[in-house]
């Protein structure tokens, strides 16, 4: 079986097999643009590897070492000769881009020997031990798993020796001496000697490339970007160039367009005479491209001219690594280029316009997760007037946090309920876990293509980087900025899109729409079929979700009304009533206090449909705590505190707090099954509802009532309630009024007896709205407000479910009652008209399903709006 595959015999669609970087490796070779020859270990060997135990089977390497051989001829040089030696890289590959996560090691194939045939080859001393010391070094932490920090002092150390602070400017026997003191290093931390055997030497590191797999760094990016470990990685061994053999060399990143803004300019940061990380590590702070155009004008055409080309062949940004050997430009990698939600839909947009993408492309481009980012918070200008520092504008959004300068402190910290500003001198891949954790990052060292730029880039976080007068002291938890000092648990506040850090915490404003986004929601609005719903309980959360495309409320919570400070004890009073009177009594307070939100929630949806659900959770919610009332009826009653009369108003109210108390609320007297036992209540909501609608009708207002019965599982449920709707409606509109208040009745499906009696109660429904958080709890039989913290967390880390399914529709189980409901429901009555309401009308998954088994709607809360239009219309693509 074919496990190697050379650039030129791959292509772009075989991105699984040869992984992103080689298939674009191979790709570009295509093409004809500069790319050093090499192959690719195919991600089936990574997989093998991985079954036989971390071993490489002798077939394996047989084709790697024929593969070899065909490259010592294109290149006419020998691995491991000592007069003209082949140097490789070894370059890991996963099949989707995960950058920095995974390990790289350049200059493979130098010994002893061939370091000086280099030598002589270039006649360049210097630049050949610089490659050693680089092998050594890389080969040391990646392959040999040595801590790099004790490659680094000794690298300090010489510098000191030398009195230099650049790498470029230690001598050729300063490297020699380092060479010596990393070999050294390598023989005690290890017990074993470097290998000088170059075939050795590949082995191991092919190794060392598969291993990375599942580092912990690259198992956490795989688990937050959802991509299976199962994918495994490839392999790329690629011909050596060299951008550190002196002033005519040098090694960059571009980005065809700006990845922070999406503007199209060509963006990108460069060094001159440095291999490899040394960009994107932000070891030195890089120059920007366009300095390029005056030092090697040349070089910088032929790159101009090569990322269009990419551009265009991908219709995509592209991220494109370059080095430049001797005045003579290679490409080393292209890969579509992460960028920010704002970014993100800026290039779509632009791509429309010229023409590259179809609407339908640019829209099913959307990351939807990314939408998210977009509603972004920025500064309080006028607050900001303390600022620290000014670095790089890296990833947009603001940030507000305690200062912390280390990875694990940030998780600490937040683990323990704060928020944090990671600062760091510049990141690595390590650090990833306290990027995740912090709000927002920024950095001393390090350009716009550094680690912590595209990491923060790709979660949506604010970063600012590069910011020079920062000195950072993670030993002493401070740092200085010029001569002023800042302490770990310092507020500061980030601002990601001007790069600024200030000190305190400033007042954040929250986003706004861009005219991409709008431009993209139009279009996702010309495709899809699936409706969009917010989920929304009064009248300033209806105004937000109109603004944000809503085309109507799915579902009204009435008891989120009921909740304000003013109301609570009227609500108490209703529940607590000795008898139907005194019931009624309260009924009456609360009904214009319902009224009048109804009437805003009206005014604000004018024309479109609003879904209110009848009051559903058990009573007791709005009860205070029995146990507290327990204690303090004994300590009334025991220890002889408070007046007569409070003992007995306590009694009184612990009898009925016992009385209605459950021992599994969620199952208990709730829902319809409360409207049903006291009809007042739900007489007086119904009541609340067309007196609004009147008053609104009144008014000029066009009002579409849509009253939906809660927790219905016999069709009997609905068959009565839907009388008392009718009823009421009749006695409030009158039949004139009634013609001009089109209303509906439905239910909510959450109980999985519903949906399968879907044919009974369909022929009282004129609409179902599936209720999918607590279908989902009674039909797995997991309590939603238990499950989380007890298994729910350990099936999905153990992968015995996919998901945790309160968050992404369980589609194989709760979502076949969905289907079965939506069938049955609508052959028994063609015109009925159903939706989901739950957590789930938000998710990107659980939104494609709904449009598969042809829901009408989707409702969700307002922020998610925009991105279930995307969702919607990526599900009709
Ligand atoms: P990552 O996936 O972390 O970006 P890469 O495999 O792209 O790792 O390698 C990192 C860097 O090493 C590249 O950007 C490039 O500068 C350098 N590099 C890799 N292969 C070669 C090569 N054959 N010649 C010169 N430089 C190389
Ligand atoms: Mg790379
Ligand atoms: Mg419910």
């Amino acid at each position: 079986q074919k496990q190697v595959v050379p650039f030129q015999e791959g292509d772009a669609s075989m991105i699984a097999l040869l992984g992103g970087k080689g298939a674009n490796l191979a790709e570009m070779t295509r093409a004809g643009l500069p790319v050093p020859p090499g192959f690719t270990i195919t991600t089936e060997a990574c997989l093998a590897f991985f079954e036989k135990g971390n071993r490489l089977s002798d077939s394996l390497l047989e084709q790697v070492e024929a593969s070899l051989n065909q490259l010592e001829k294109q290149k006419n040089q020998t691995f491991g000769d000592a007069d003209n030696p082949l140097l490789v890289s070894v370059r890991s590959g996963s099949v989707s881009s995960m950058p920095g996560m995974m390990d790289t090691i350049l200059n493979l194939g130098l010994n002893d020997k061939t370091v000086r045939g280099l030598a002589a080859l270039t006649n360049n001393e210097k630049f050949a031990y610089d490659c050693y010391r680089r092998l050594l070094q890389m080969f040391g932490s990646v392959v040999l798993g040595i801590e790099s920090g004790h490659f680094e002092s000794l690298l300090h150390r010489m510098k000191e020796k030398e009195g230099v602070h650049q790498d470029q400017d230690v001598t050729a026997n300063g490297w020699k001496e380092l060479i010596e003191a990393y070999k050294a290093c390598i023989l005690s931390k290890t017990g074993r000697a470097f290998p000088q055997n170059v075939y050795e030497q590949l082995k191991l590191a092919i190794e060392a490339v598969f291993k990375s797999w599942n580092n912990t760094r690259a198992q956490i990016y795989r688990k937050l970007n959802r991509i299976p470990d199962e994918q495994g990685t490839a392999v790329n061994v690629q011909s050596m160039v060299f951008g550190n053999m002196g002033e005519n060399s040098g090694t960059g990143v571009v980005f065809t367009r700006n990845p922070s803004t999406g503007e199209h300019i060509f963006f990108g940061e460069y060094l001159m005479n440095a291999q490899g990380e040394d960009v994107v590590a932000g070891i030195r702070t890089p120059l920007v491209i366009s300095a390029l155009q005056e030092e090697m004008p040349a070089i910088y055409e032929q790159l101009l001219d090569a990322s269009k080309q990419l551009e265009k062949h991908y219709k995509d940004m592209q991220d494109i690594e370059f080095t430049v050997e001797n005045n003579k430009l290679y490409l080393l990698q292209t890969r579509s280029g992460k960028r920010n939600a704002q970014a993100a839909l800026k290039i779509a947009v632009d791509l429309v316009r010229e023409g590259v993408l179809t609407k339908q492309d640019a829209v099913s481009r959307i990351e939807v997760l990314h939408l998210d980012q977009l509603l972004h918070r920025g500064i309080d200008e006028a607050a900001a007037t303390d600022v620290l520092a000014l670095g790089l504008p890296a990833s947009p959004g603001a940030a507000v946090g305690q200062l912390v300068f280390e990875a694990d402190t940030a998780e600490e910290w937040v683990r323990a309920g704060r928020a944090v500003i990671l600062a760091r001198t510049e990141t690595t891949p390590e650090d990833i876990h306290g990027v995740i954790a912090a709000e927002g990052v920024f950095t001393s060292r390090g350009g716009m293509t550094s680690h912590a730029a595209v990491v923060a880039r790709g979660m949506g976080k604010p970063c600012v980087c590069g910011c020079e007068e920062v000195r950072i002291v993670p030993e002493e938890k401070r740092m200085f900025v010029r001569n002023r000092l800042l302490e770990e648990g310092e507020w500061v506040t980030l601002d990601g899109a001007t790069g600024r850090v200030i000190a305190g915490a400033m007042p954040l404003l929250e986003a706004r729409m861009t005219e991409e986004l709008l431009i993209m929601l139009k279009w996702a609005d010309e495709i899809r079929t699936l409706k969009v719903f917010a989920n929304a309980d009064n009248p300033h959360d209806a105004g937000i979700a109109r603004q944000l495309g809503a085309e109507g409320i799915g579902l009204c919570r009435t008891e989120h009304m009921f909740f304000s400070p003013a109301r609570l004890p009227v609500v108490q009073r209703m529940i607590l009533a000795e008898d139907k009177e005194a019931r009624l009594k309260a009924l009456a307070q609360l009904l214009p206090m319902q009224q009048s939100d109804f009437e805003g929630i009206f005014e604000q949806m004018d024309g479109l449909p609003v879904t209110i659900r009848l009051l559903d959770p058990p009573l007791h919610e709005f009860l205070p705590n029995l146990d507290e009332l327990q204690k303090r009826h004994a300590q009334l009653t025991y220890e002889g505190e408070g007046s007569i009369k409070e003992r007995e108003e306590v009694a009184s109210l612990l009898r009925k707090v016992q009385a209605l108390h459950e021992a599994n609320p969620m199952l208990g007297q709730r829902g319809c099954r409360l409207g049903i036992v006291y009809p007042e209540i739900y007489d007086m909501q119904i009541e609340a509802i067309f007196r609004a609608a009147s008053t609104c009708i009144d008014a000029g207002v066009r009002v579409h009532p849509e009253i939906m019965i809660p927790l219905v599982g016999h069709a009997n449920e609905l068959k009565i309630l839907r009388e008392l709707v009718d009823f009421v409606a009749q006695q409030v509109l009158g039949k004139d009024k009634l013609r001009e208040c089109p209303y509906q009745v439905g239910t909510m499906i959450e109980v999985p007896r519903a949906a399968l009696t879907a044919r009974q109660i369909a022929a009282h429904a004129d609409f179902f709205s599936f209720g999918t958080n607590d279908l989902t709890q009674m039909t797995f039989g997991y309590s939603r407000d238990d499950a989380e913290g007890k298994f729910l967390t350990h099936y999905v880390n153990n992968k015995l479910l996919p998901h945790n399914p309160f968050q992404v529709l369980d589609t194989e189980g709760v979502g076949q009652l969905i289907e079965l409901a939506v069938n049955v429901g609508r052959l028994v009555k063609p015109s009925l008209k159903t939706g989901i309401c739950g957590e789930h009308g938000g998710d990107r998954e659980s939104i494609l399903f709904c449009h598969r088994i042809g829901l009408d709607y989707v409702s969700c809360s307002p922020y998610r709006i925009p991105l279930a239009r995307i969702a919607a219309a990526q599900a009709f693509l």
